[in-house]
């Protein structure tokens, strides 16, 4: 799944929203987060962020790599 990480903090753009076909990008209180039981992977919201908050999983900077356990986090509290 893509992971949405520390540079969409306080920002919340949701430039990805309306791009990701799937609709799976939901608002907390601080970040947007990406559910990734629902993300298929298709890259879309990536490109249109304009903090480059968006990495594939793999990707994600080392000192973000936590952002994925914490959109993991986010979903199975609601
Ligand atoms: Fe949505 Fe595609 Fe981004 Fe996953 S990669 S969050 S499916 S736009």
């Amino acid at each position: 799944a893509y992971v949405i990480a520390q540079p969409c903090v306080d920002v919340k753009d949701k430039a990805c929203v309306d791009e990701c076909p799937v609709d799976c990008i939901y608002e907390g209180d601080r970040s947007l987060y990406i559910n990734p039981n629902e993300c298929v992977d298709c890259g879309a919201c990536e490109p249109v962020c304009p903090t480059e908050a968006i990495f594939y999983e793999e990707d994600l900077p080392e000192e973000w790599a936590w952002y994925k356990d914490a959109a993991v986090d986010f979903f199975s509290e609601v």
